[in-house]
């Protein structure tokens, strides 16, 4: 039985590696670079269209949690970004290049998967969907057939410059109460500085959106010019924070733009936070306000898009198969995971259980204790307003009785790993190939 993976982004990559290490053929269908997306600039496998930041990797955090439980899991995705790692402070951060070969290499190597540059528009019985937030027109209009119901809104993506062009005596590095190694570049703007560079972003002219691109701004990717325009301060609460970050005279600056690594070589730096809707001419113009970036060469803009994602409720199973069609599969953003690491999850998901269907058994819930188990549970069953969703604590079933924050962090944290190493354990039987810690 050969399975097609429709897109090969973080999501179809690691649902072909789980099939094709399960032993199923594979079949991996990326249109790119015959056809391209608005954001994607290349035809790479699993190439990261923003932040190359795959974020925390603290154990008390959901992000960390998650990291945790996809290398249990032997997720090729993480792999690949700890083998093209780049410094980034507590956060996995990779060279996008080298984190694309590395998942290439990955698969090849499986001897199992055959990569096909094409565009899909029909869907078929096993098969997992998983062509992302710029899926293309003609796949759009097969989901639509198939799903009534589909959601537009926006994501924003950030500007990248050179790090020459960055001023040395007007950046520094340091990192927030000095936690970590100090790999971001702080750029402090003083009261005047900030409340000009404010009220040029809020005038700046901006591209205007398509109709059926109007929809609701996703909060967690906010472009950085509507969220000056929701007050003075909301800057400096946000990507703008400037507590915790002390420059040479020992002092705090009234704001910091951070700037954040994009490669191993320290060549560029992307702005944290500056995702944006200006157009081009005013990115540089508004941007360039900021005293360490006044002569910043800037090698990407920052851009707006249409992102697609199904209301996956009452549609999808909890191991991502659709109802009624239990061998057809959607995974990643399109169904209302949100992030890197999210999509590859899910892509995980639906690749062990495309593979254990195959087999005549049931897909794969994890414990509703582990933040792949509860991203799972959202995604099928949440009965609220769906938007998309990060991994979070607050998805899981609450502990009670620790009052101390970290310490319940904690206590979330060692049970998702305690329940999924116990879950691996009993199901091993059941088809699950040894993890890799
Ligand atoms: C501009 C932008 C910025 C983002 N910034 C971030 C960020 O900073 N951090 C973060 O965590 N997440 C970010 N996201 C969300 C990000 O897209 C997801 O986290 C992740 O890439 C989703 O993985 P995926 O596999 O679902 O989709 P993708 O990685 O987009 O992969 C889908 C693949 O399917 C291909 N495809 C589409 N249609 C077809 C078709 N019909 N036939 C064949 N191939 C097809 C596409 O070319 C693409 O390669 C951003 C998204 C966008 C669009």
């Amino acid at each position: 039985m050969t399975v097609k993976v429709i897109g090969g982004g973080l999501a179809g990559a690691e649902a072909a590696y789980q099939l094709a290490k399960r032993g199923v053929t594979v079949e991996l269908y990326e249109m790119r670079p015959v056809v391209p997306t608005p954001v994607h600039k290349g035809g790479g496998i699993a190439e990261l269209v923003c932040s190359n930041s795959l974020k925390s990797v603290d154990p008390d955090t959901a992000q960390g949690v998650l990291k945790e439980e996809l290398k249990l899991l032997d997720s090729a995705v993480v792999r690949a970004a700890y083998e093209s790692r780049v410094p980034a402070g507590g956060a996995l951060a990779v060279d996008r290049n080298l984190f694309s070969s590395a998942i290439e290499s990955i698969l090849k190597n499986t001897n199992r998967v055959t990569v096909i540059r094409e565009e899909v528009t029909r869907i078929e019985d096993n098969s997992i969907i998983a062509t992302g937030p710029l899926t293309s027109d003609g796949m759009g209009k097969a989901i639509a057939e198939l799903v009534p119901e589909r959601l537009y809104f926006y994501d924003a993506a950030a500007p990248i410059v050179t790090a020459a062009s960055i001023d040395p005596d007007k950046s520094f590095f340091a990192a927030r109460y000095g936690k970590g190694d100090a790999d971001y570049l702080n750029c402090p703007l003083n009261d005047e500085e900030y409340g000009r560079f404010r009220e040029e972003l809020i005038k700046a002219e901006k591209v205007i959106a398509k109709d059926f691109e109007k929809g609701e701004l996703f909060e967690g990717c906010m472009p950085i010019e509507e969220l000056a325009a929701r007050g003075r301060d909301a800057m400096r609460f946000g990507p703008l924070r400037p507590v915790g970050i002390f420059g040479a005279d020992g002092k705090r600056a009234y704001a910091i733009v951070q700037l954040r690594k994009e490669d191993n070589y320290e060549h560029l730096y992307n702005l944290v936070g500056f995702q944006t809707n200006l157009k081009f001419p005013e990115q540089k113009r508004v941007f360039s306000m900021i005293p360490a970036l006044k002569n910043a060469e800037f090698v990407r803009y920052g851009v707006m898009h249409r992102n697609t994602y199904v209301r996956s409720p009452g549609f999808l199973n909890a191991d991502f198969s659709v109802k009624g069609r239990e061998n057809l599969f959607f995974a990643g953003q399109i169904t209302g995971v949100e992030g890197y690491l999210e999509s590859a999850a899910s892509g995980l998901i639906a690749g062990m259980s495309m593979a254990e269907k195959l087999s005549g058994r049931q897909g794969v819930v994890l414990p509703e204790t582990t933040v792949i188990g509860g991203l799972q549970r959202y995604v099928s069953g949440y009965s609220g307003n769906f938007q998309p969703m990060h991994v979070s604590f607050m998805l899981l079933p609450q502990i009670e009785g620790i009052r101390d924050k970290s310490l319940r962090k904690r206590a979330y944290s060692e049970r998702a790993i305690a329940d999924l190493k116990k879950f691996i354990a009993d199901t091993q039987t059941a088809g699950f190939s040894a993890p890799t810690a």
